[in-house]
């Protein structure tokens, strides 16, 4: 089971807290596409054993700056060249200010059936202040529009700890996207990265950040918030109705092989991690000129440990203590000595197969897993 994603690297305007590699020079679209194609058959090879590709992911910058057309060409080639799952999910990352129905009736037709929409906030100001190029109206339209051409398979990105968000704002944005006929929510508290608008600010004291105590507050209400009207938290960050997990993400999750295809885009074959060159020039004159476009790094069994914690400790299905043992039984002695303070706090609990972090122990989830990490004396 794997899955191919595909990085498109364009958006119209810089949010002002997003460190995503993306540029506004959209002039650049068309030989960035015949690069990635290029990308694509080059690497038709690199899931290893045939393996059968269950997901496709259009994420970015803005996938919904391609034409349904040029979605429609990649998707096709993947089934050139991959034995695809009758049953794949096939997701689109979009602004909603995109949606229009028409754009929406030509991805389904080529076989798009799951949507996330970059929406963040439905407050008009918080939008502004974080430079969102869309209204609140805008969400709204992309939903509905989406569900009546018939793809009802729909997640919505919302970001909390954001300047000037009140616990009352953020209770009514989630009120208000929960009232929407959507299967999956995923929210992250907003990270000062360096290089961006938000960051400058911070460290010029234009801004002031939300205290730990909003921070924890903001996290509260949205996990009972979503709780309440029957959302699953089956990631940190990521919540789902109907058993409607993403299974893109999962599959990182779970240690699934994939292909990333476009500049930045990573990928892991189960042995290795590469990564591509995050500069769209210098990715589409290296794909031209047939050079080098990715660095690579062959992972040891450490390596493999601590991004099978990293990856699965902060999801529902927490770990297995037989993945543990796979490792070495050094691994398994390690992860119990230093994980048995956290069962003491009632962070994690062991449930027999395994360990899971409890609400409480995902509030601290970075702390828990620096702990548990292996480190090669
Ligand atoms: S639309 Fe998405 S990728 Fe583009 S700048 Fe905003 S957050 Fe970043």
């Amino acid at each position: 089971m794997s899955g191919i994603y595909f990085h498109i690297p364009f958006c119209k305007t810089r949010c002002f807290y997003c460190d995503f590699h993306t540029s506004t020079n959209l002039g650049l679209v068309e030989p960035m596409f015949d690069a990635m194609k290029k990308e694509l058959s080059l690497r038709k090879d690199y899931l290893m054993n045939n393996t059968m590709i269950h997901t496709i992911y259009f994420g970015g910058g803005t996938p919904s700056l391609l034409t349904p057309e040029q979605i429609g060409e990649l998707i096709s080639l993947v089934k050139n060249y991959y034995v695809v799952s009758e049953a794949v999910e096939i997701t689109v990352e979009a602004n909603p200010d995109d949606l229009s129905k028409k754009y929406l009736r030509e991805l389904y037709a080529h076989g798009v059936n799951r949507l996330s929409i970059g929406v963040q906030s439905t407050n008009g100001h918080i939008l502004k202040e974080m430079n969102r190029r869309h209204g609140v109206k805008d969400v709204f339209d992309a939903v509905y529009n989406a569900l009546e051409i018939g793809i009802n398979n729909i997640s919505i990105d919302l970001i909390y700890g954001v300047p000037n968000l009140s616990s009352l704002l953020w209770k009514e944005t989630i009120d208000s996207i929960i009232s929407l006929p959507i299967t999956h929510i995923s929210a992250y508290h907003l990270t000062y990265h360096e290089g961006t608008v938000f960051h400058r600010r911070l460290t010029k004291g234009q801004l002031k950040p939300v205290d730990e105590h909003e921070s924890l507050e903001h996290y509260e209400i949205l996990v009972n918030s979503l709780k309440k009207v029957g959302f699953e938290q089956y990631e940190i960050s990521n919540f789902c109705k109907d058993s409607k997990i993403s299974n893109h993400n999962s599959s990182y999750w779970n240690g699934a092989s994939y292909l990333g295809i476009g500049p930045s885009a990573h990928s892991y074959d189960g042995n290795s991690r590469q990564w591509n060159i995050a500069d769209n020039k210098q990715y589409i004159d290296a794909l031209n000129q047939n050079k080098s476009y990715f660095e690579e790094e062959l992972l040891s069994n450490v390596d493999k440990f601590n991004d099978y914690i990293i990856t699965s400790f902060r999801t529902k299905w927490g770990v297995q203590k037989r993945m543990i043992e796979s490792f070495g039984s050094h691994f398994l002695d390690h992860f119990v000595a230093q994980v048995q303070p956290f069962i003491q706090s009632n962070e994690v609990e062991f449930n027999g197969d395994g360990w899971e972090m409890t609400s409480t122990g995902f509030i601290r989830s970075d702390l828990i897993i620096e702990k548990v990490f292996y480190c090669e004396q």
